[in-house]
């Protein structure tokens, strides 16, 4: 067998941020099969039978020539498919990668509820060096004071988003009142292996926002190299260690 068996991580659910999380929903291949996410993309190369191995030495030498080697459509063959809630701070920034799919939850559907606010931990200050990053913290008072102002500014928009409704406006109007960037929304989000690599790269980067890069260091951590552990270590090997390529 060339890794864990992937239905132990079928199900699972991994807490991040204040109120967000990540679950696998499903995968390919499926767990039914027995098959290893590894071993089904030795076989994509192969173009052999699902299960056929030439023994995991064999096999992990020729997965780590396919990545080594930029020959990235077998990495396709493996799927996730995460159910995810995040603020759509970090919904923004993700929805940039064109490869992934994605089911959000709709808020003309469904209302929102009252602590559907992403809270900071820590403020952080502005980079002096980036004009886009952010790097220190402010000091604990003034930490204090901001989180304080925020879940005021929160429970104002939304009082007024429940004064909306009960008015008869319409949940896609009345959430207007709500703070767009802070409000926790769950999707649906499923991509390949290979575009996962690439996603990960750019957003467990330090140069990457925190509200998104523990999300892809969750993905990483718990689901990706779990599930793949040779593709694991080829991509610390030959693509997170050199950026350029
Ligand atoms: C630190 C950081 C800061 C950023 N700042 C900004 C910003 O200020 N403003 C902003 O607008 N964006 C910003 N972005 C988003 C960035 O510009 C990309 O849109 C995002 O990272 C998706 O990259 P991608 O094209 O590699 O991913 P994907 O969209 O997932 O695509 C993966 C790969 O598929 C191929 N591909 C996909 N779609 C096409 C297509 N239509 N045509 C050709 N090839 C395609 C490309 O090879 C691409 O690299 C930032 C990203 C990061 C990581």
């Amino acid at each position: 067998m060339a890794s864990n068996p992937p239905e132990v991580l079928v199900g699972k659910r991994v807490e991040v941020l204040d109120k967000g999380w990540i679950e696998l929903v499903d995968m390919l291949p499926s767990p039914a099969t027995g098959v290893s996410g590894d071993l089904a993309i030795v076989n994509a190369a192969r173009v052999s039978f699902m299960g056929e191995s030439k023994g995991p030495e064999k096999d992990k030498k020729l997965l780590f020539y396919l990545l080594r080697n930029h020959h990235t459509s077998p990495f396709e063959m493996v799927e996730f498919k995460f159910r995810v809630r995040a603020p759509l701070v970090t919904w923004w920034q993700w929805a940039r990668h064109r490869t992934w799919n994605f089911n959000a939850q709709s808020g003309r559907y469904s209302p929102f509820e009252e602590n559907d606010f992403y809270v900071p931990d820590v403020w952080r200050k502005q980079a002096a060096s980036n004009k886009q990053a952010s790097d220190g913290e402010v000091d604990p008072a003034t930490n204090d004071d901001l989180t304080n102002k925020l879940n005021e500014f929160y429970k104002k928009g939304y009082d007024l988003y429940e004064e909306a409704l009960k008015a008869g406006v319409s949940k896609e109007m009345a959430r207007l009142f709500l703070p767009g960037f802070s409000v926790y929304y769950t999707w649906v989000a499923k991509v390949d292996a290979h575009n996962l690599m690439q996603f990960l790269r750019l957003r467990m980067a330090p140069d990457a926002q925190y509200e998104i890069r523990v999300y892809a260091q969750a993905i990483y951590d718990e689901f990706f190299k779990p599930a793949l552990p040779w593709t694991a270590e080829a991509y610390e090997e030959y693509i997170l260690k050199s950026p350029s390529k």
